[in-house]
Parts: structure tokens; sequence; C-alpha cells
């Protein structure tokens, strides 16, 4: 083959790339993304009636959890150089997530999270929008990953300390590894997936159980008015925990994930009475935003 059949060919093989199917998605992903959120699939739901636009409270979050990714992404590759910062960071994140989770339960997540930041300001452009499998947010599964994670740090600084060699390493390795199985997650299912399982999470979720069986105010709940929901499902599309605010309107729920709610692998079902009391809830309002009846609501006072 001559070299100019070989240019022909390759550039015939840039130019399908560049126009072909996957291209053409991607550029419809990202508008999508500009327009509202690509979660999961939306099919036979654009028949009903969209809401008007927020009050741009969602889009100006968006902006500064993009902000939150790139200072996340900057720390990661500062902490090569400076595996301590890692530490810092693990150790900052976490307690944050606690502490914050004993008052506002899930809030930290959604709110100031640094990987959130990322996963919600850029992971979600290549994300593929499914649902986990319903045992993935199970809570032994959650169980399972908090424990290998704390073992596996655990046992990374007690050698590190052992051999003398530098404590950050440890944390360095875990925020890598836990990152990098985020995003493939934000792939593979929706940009949030790792947020199902993710230790700290997990944390402030029990954290703010336990603070609210010691009597203090509940976090600031989604709640849904039974008379205007019509059932159409679109909330559960962009909940990125999941959740079917919907389906609290009245009757009966099925909780997937609730740390203190061992239903098994199809979750825990109780009686609904109009608040989305699932403790996973990130308190984002994109459920808020979605429905096109005004059903639900968010006090975020
Ligand atoms: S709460 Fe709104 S979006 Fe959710 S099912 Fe009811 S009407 Fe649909
Ligand atoms: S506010 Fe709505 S969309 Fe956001 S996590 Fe809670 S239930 Fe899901």
């Amino acid at each position: 083959m001559s070299l100019r059949e070989r240019a022909s060919g390759l550039t015939d093989r840039v130019w399908s790339a560049v126009a072909g199917d996957r291209t053409n998605r991607l550029i419809e992903r990202l508008g999508r993304v500009r327009d509202g959120d690509p979660w999961f699939d939306k099919r036979g739901l654009d028949t009903v009636r969209r809401r008007p636009v927020d009050d741009g409270s969602i889009e100006r979050r968006r902006g500064y959890q993009r902000y939150l990714g790139v200072a996340f992404a900057g720390l990661l590759v500062a902490a090569l150089w400076y595996p301590a910062l890692a530490g810092v960071g693990v150790v900052g994140c976490a307690t944050a997530a606690v502490g914050v989770g004993a008052v506002r339960g899930r809030f930290y997540c959604n709110h100031l999270c640094p990987r959130g930041g990322l996963l919600d300001g850029y992971v979600r452009l290549f994300s593929r929008g499914n649902r986990t499998p319903d045992w993935f947010k199970h809570p032994l599964t959650r169980a399972a990953v908090g424990l290998v994670a704390f073992g596996l740090l655990g046992t990374g600084l007690y050698t590190a300390w052992q051999r003398g060699g530098s404590l950050g390493v440890p944390f360095l390795t875990m925020l890598g590894v836990s990152t990098l199985v985020a995003v493939g997650l934000g792939v593979v299912y929706h940009q949030r997936a790792w947020c199902q399982v993710c230790p700290a999470g997990t944390l402030s979720h029990a954290v703010h159980r336990v603070a609210e069986a010691l009597g203090r105010d509940p976090a600031p709940r989604v709640e849904v008015d039974a008379d205007a929901c019509v059932s159409c499902g679109r909330c559960g599309t962009v909940c990125r925990q999941e959740i079917t605010p919907g389906q609290y309107a009245d009757g009966e729920v099925t909780d997937h994930g609730d740390v203190f709610s061992l239903g098994g692998p199809e979750g825990s079902t109780r009686e609904a009475d109009g608040v989305v009391d699932h403790g996973d809830c990130l308190q984002c309002s994109a459920c808020v935003e979605e429905c096109p009846t005004d059903a639900l609501s968010l006090d975020e006072e």
C-alpha cells in the first residue's frame, strides 16, 4: 500500500472518529449537561411538563463544585511530592464529613467534598448514567468497603511506622486507589456511584442516625406533596443516591442502602409519610428542581 493510500485511510478513520456515532453521542451528552443532568435514562418521561427553571442555586453549586474538583486533583498531584498532604486531606475530609454528619447528615458530601466536586463537575461528562445493582448499596457491601479501606490504611500506617517511612504514603495510596475506583464506577454507572459505598459517607450517615436517636433534630429533608405527585418517577432519574422521592408520598417505600436497615439485597420496606428520611440524601435539591408538578420541597434552613 502506497504512502498516499495509507494517509488517505488514516484520514478516513480520523474523520469517521470525529463525525461518528460516539462523538455525536458525546456532543449530545455535553449539551444535556449544559441543560440539565444526564444521570439516568429519561426516555418516556418527556411528555410530562417541565417546571420552570430553578432560581439558579443548583447551577451556582455546580460552579463551585468544579473548583473543588480542580482543588482535589491539584492536591493529588502535589501529594506525589509531599505525601503528607494526602494525610492532611484524608483526615481533614473524614473529620469534616463525620462532624457535619452529626448535625446535617450527608450535607457535606454534596456541598463540600472535593472528590464529590470532581465526580459531579467532571466525571459526569463521561458517565454512562446507569443504576448500580441493589447489592452494591447493601449495608454489608458498605461495611466490607469500609473494613477493606481502613484495614489497608491501618496496615500501611503500621508498616510505614515500623520501617520509619513516610506516614503520608499509605494515605496517598488509599486516596489514589479509591479515587481511581470512584472514577471507574462513575463512568460505568453514574458519577456518584462511589458515594453510595464511600466509608466517609457511610460514617456521616451512621453518625447522623445516632445523633437523631439521641434527640438531635433531623437534617433538612425533602418533603413530598402526595396530592401534587403524579408518580412519574422523574425525581428518581436525577438522584445521585438512587432515591426516588415520589415513592415517599404515601404507602410503602423500599429503602436500599440505609446503614441501619439490613433488609437483604431487596432493601427494607416500610410505611412512607411524605418525608424522604433516607440517611443518604445529599440535600442537593436535584429532585426538587426536576419535579414537573412542584410536588417536592426542601427547606435547607
Ligand atoms: S415527586 Fe414529582 S418527579 Fe417525583 S414522582 Fe412525584 S411528580 Fe414525579
Ligand atoms: S435532594 Fe433529592 S436528588 Fe438530592 S440526594 Fe436527596 S433525594 Fe436525591
